[in-house]
């Protein structure tokens, strides 16, 4: 049976508890474990798909897609865990298979409650995450802050779990804050007091926490935290900022969280260190040797999460050219009213990343004009993608009001446009075209110099497609679809025939890169970038 490791949040949220979960599997990774990570959310969506960015960040898609928190992106970047559907429950998809249930008559009559239905399903899908893989730990992140009504029915679960499968099965690690108050000039372990105690009103004992603070814990300090919080004092973890997230797991094993867990966990595992990490991934992100500044236009640009994995991919290409990537983030509406020319003259590459919606495509298209005719690198990523198209088709083309029937049903040229079977689609929830999708890439393309591949899989989450009917015109006129499904029927990539680097894909390949594993798409771009003039 497999082990659990439950990691609940306390005091104030945006403390990353989703990078503490991805270092704890990294950790046990490294000592030869085989690991998965779970997120419960406490909302009632059933997934994030149909919610705003404004309101969740990015949707991160898996392979089998799933749209889902973004979170597990982190869990796939630092781990080798494969992440799906099973992977992400939220209290709606909680709640819709009980009520489901319900009408299919399924309880027999019985009175339907929080406790047990609900939190017995939580159980049954907190033992589903492992269902034929060989697992030996479980990590389990509950979203939301303790002490908030919604995340109560997790809560319990993951009580009643630690109860049925026993002590040294499950253990529960929390992560909470230390602020350092300067006007006192000390470090404050009241809140930690509290939120531990809110824990324990519920029934949870913590086994470890894992304090976030701006300054280190003086052994006082932790002394107090561990008698009044009731753990070990090898168990009051600090986790302090760091210049990389990448640091994070390093940060751990110095504290020897790893075997912490495993004595905890009597777990069987051998010996083994994070050297490669260290050296491929941490100590390559701290100190590049060159640096390039790479434009990301889009509009969620002054929201921290919304491009996450985007952001991150870019980081994964500079490890891999020994370069610092910056990023500078502009606003397709600030292009759309000033024009391009402000905002990206000696930017070394653009990248204009996916979106919903008509605000700012403007921008987006003037930006790409500007690249194309400046020949300065573009990477354009599935509504990035389309744009690229749509300016091609009426700037080179001439197909002066070309568009996207996303954004205008009754153009003359709809270059982009949906299939047949989309258009008879009614409910926007998991209805897209979602997840890994196989993409035959066409020999002597620049596509293929950077993929070195005639067939690979990518992931999807769109529902407007290339319009078929343009593919003769465009390629008339210099654009090379570079990537198709493998029946030929979709288009998957484009380049340009006259451009140093200038590549759309319909797929998201930042959902695919790591940062000891660069996707070869990036890795490619920031090397052009460092090559623009
Ligand atoms: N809105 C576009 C579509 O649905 C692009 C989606 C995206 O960029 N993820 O096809």
């Amino acid at each position: 049976m497999p082990k659990y490791i439950f990691v609940t949040g306390g005091v104030v949220s945006s403390l990353g508890k989703g990078i503490a979960a991805s270092s704890i599997g990294k950790l046990l990774e490294a000592k030869g474990l085989r690991i998965t990570l779970q997120k419960c959310d406490p909302y009632l969506n059933v997934d994030p798909g149909t919610m705003n960015p404004y309101q969740h960040g990015e949707v991160y898609v898996t392979h089998d897609g799933a749209e889902t928190d973004l979170d597990l992106g982190h869990y796939e970047r630092f781990t080798h865990a494969v992440i799906g559907k099973e992977n992400n429950i939220t209290a709606g998809k909680i709640y819709y298979t009980v009520i489901e249930k319900e009408r299919r008559g399924a309880f027999l009559g019985g009175t339907i409650q929080v406790v047990p239905h609900i939190t017995n399903q939580i159980k049954q899908y907190l033992k589903a995450v492992t269902k034929g893989k060989r697992i030996d730990v479980v990590i389990c992140e509950i979203g939301g802050t303790v002490g908030d009504i919604e995340s109560l029915p997790f809560l319990e679960a993951i009580r009643q779990f630690r109860h049925d499968v026993g002590r040294h099965n499950a253990i529960n690690i929390h992560l909470t804050l230390v602020p350092y108050i300067r006007a006192a000039e000390e470090l404050k372990t009241k809140p930690t007091q509290h939120s531990v105690g809110k824990l324990r009103e519920i029934g949870i004992q913590p086994d470890i926490l894992l304090c976030r603070t701006e300054k280190p814990l003086n052994k006082k300090v932790r002394e107090k935290i561990a008698l009044f919080c009731n753990v070990e004092e090898e168990c009051v973890v600090q986790a302090p900022d760091v210049r990389d997230i990448y640091e994070v797991p390093l940060v751990f094993k110095e504290q020897k969280l790893d075997q912490i867990i495993v004595d905890l966990l009597r777990l069987k595992c051998h010996q083994e260190d994070l050297k490669e990490w260290e050296e491929k991934v941490v100590k390559r992100a701290l100190n590049p040797s060159k640096t390039t500044q790479i434009a990301v236009v889009g509009k969620y640009i002054e929201l921290q999460d919304a491009y996450k994995s985007i952001y991150e991919a870019l980081r994964h290409g500079g490890i891999e050219n020994d370069t610092r990537v910056e990023i500078k983030k502009v606003d397709a509406v600030d292009i759309e009213e000033k024009g391009p020319e402000g905002f990206l003259r000696g930017i070394k590459g653009i990248l204009v990343p996916g979106g919903f919606g008509d605000r700012g495509i403007l921008g987006k298209i003037k930006a790409i004009q500007y690249v194309r005719e400046n020949r300065i690198p573009f990477f354009g990523i599935c509504l990035g993608m389309q744009c690229a198209v749509i300016e091609f088709a009426r700037n080179v083309c001439g197909f002066k009001e070309a568009h996207s029937t996303e954004f205008n049903k009754k153009t003359p040229y709809p270059v982009i446009s949906l299939l047949e079977e989309q258009k008879r689609i009614k409910k926007m929830g998991g209805t897209m075209r979602l997840g890994s999708y196989p993409c035959v890439v066409k020999k002597g393309t620049l596509t293929h110099k950077v993929y070195k591949k005639e067939e690979v899989v990518e992931r999807h989450r769109h529902r407007y497609e290339f319009n078929n009917k343009y593919v003769e015109a465009m390629e008339k006129n210099g654009l090379i679809i570079s990537g198709q499904t493998p029946t030929g029927n979709l288009v998957e990539v484009i380049e340009l025939q006259d451009h140093p680097w200038f590549i759309g894909c319909q797929f998201h390949p930042e959902f695919q890169s790591k940062p000891d594993a660069c996707h070869p798409l990036f890795r490619d771009f920031i090397r052009a970038s460092l090559e623009a003039i």
